[in-house]
């Protein structure tokens, strides 16, 4: 396939562009799944709290692709944070899955309320250890819960999956993850869809290119080195996210994309989310 693979830090090789399934019901997440891998999708994200882990698996026994041509991840639910539940959850995930490991797991966000996130990143390192996962990462963690992580434990998170999208561009957490080698996953890369791919500066570049806003956005992400899964419910969305491989934005196209910077969240902030 044309996807590129991007080397983590512990050597693992994650396609970079993958098919995230968050908001699908789980009636209709083994169709949507078939659909993506049928596209060609290797990558998919999902996590415990979505609801729909056996549907994926559903999915990917379905397809006969063989386990390590596929890239799974999930995430501990905000329930499961602890030393012992995160490693119980993540059983469980791969339980519902009808796997043995997944690729990556992720602690799906900080909750600095509780203050467990360093004995639940202890577990997950055990996780690894056990090889019930490959790599280990965290979600929507700013740079001092990464802070802790780093000066308390033995293992530099392999990425950090965070809200970021041209409203929401992240530079200051994009160059701290630079510094320590931690890769950034971005989440609703393409804004959910409503409201970003209006803008008028990317129906401009689109139009130059004969793609869409939604191809625009992508190959975005991709130009700036971040690993990608948007979601969508049909196929035809499925492929016209996956056809990004065969155009580049210029230097100054990705200047005016960063010029669409407001550091405006769709999602909670992290620091006040329990
Ligand atoms: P997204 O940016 O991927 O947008 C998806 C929506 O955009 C679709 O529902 C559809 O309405 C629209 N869309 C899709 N393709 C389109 C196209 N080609 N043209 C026009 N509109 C299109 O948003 P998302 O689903 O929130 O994020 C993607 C994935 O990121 C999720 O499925 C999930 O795996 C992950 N995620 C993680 C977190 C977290 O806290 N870690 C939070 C949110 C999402």
């Amino acid at each position: 396939s044309d996807v590129p693979d991007i080397e983590l830090n512990n050597g693992t090789k994650i396609p970079q562009l993958g098919f995230g399934v968050f908001q699908i019901d789980p009636a209709d997440t083994a169709d949507a799944v078939t659909n993506a891998l049928e596209v060609g999708y290797r990558h998919i994200d999902t996590a415990q709290m979505y609801g729909n882990e056996a549907e994926v698996g559903e999915a990917i026994a379905k397809s006969g692709i063989p386990r390590d041509e596929l890239w799974i991840t999930t995430k501990c639910n905000n329930s499961n944070h602890g030393y012992d539940d995160a490693q119980s959850a993540l059983d469980e995930s791969l339980q519902k899955m009808g796997l043995d490991h997944v690729d990556l797991y992720l602690i799906h966000w900080p909750l600095p309320g509780k203050d467990l996130y360093v004995e639940t990143w202890k577990g997950f390192e055990q996780a690894q250890r056990d090889g019930r996962t490959r790599a280990i990462g965290v979600s929507n963690f700013q740079p001092h819960h990464l802070d802790r992580l780093l000066a308390e434990t033995e293992t530099v998170p392999a990425v950090n999956q965070i809200e970021l999208h041209p409203h929401m561009q992240q530079a200051g957490l994009r160059s701290y993850h630079e510094r320590h080698g931690i890769h950034t996953e971005a989440w609703s890369p393409i804004g959910q869809g409503k409201g970003l791919l209006d803008a008028p500066e990317l129906a401009e570049i689109a139009q130059a290119h004969g793609k869409s806003a939604a191809q625009v956005v992508l190959r975005w992400h991709l130009q700036l080195g971040n690993i990608v899964f948007p979601k969508s419910s049909t196929a035809e969305r499925m492929r016209e996210n996956f056809d990004i491989f065969d155009f580049e934005l210029t230097v100054a196209e990705m200047g005016r994309i960063e010029g669409m910077e407001k550091a405006e969240r769709l999602g909670p902030d992290p620091d006040k989310f329990d």
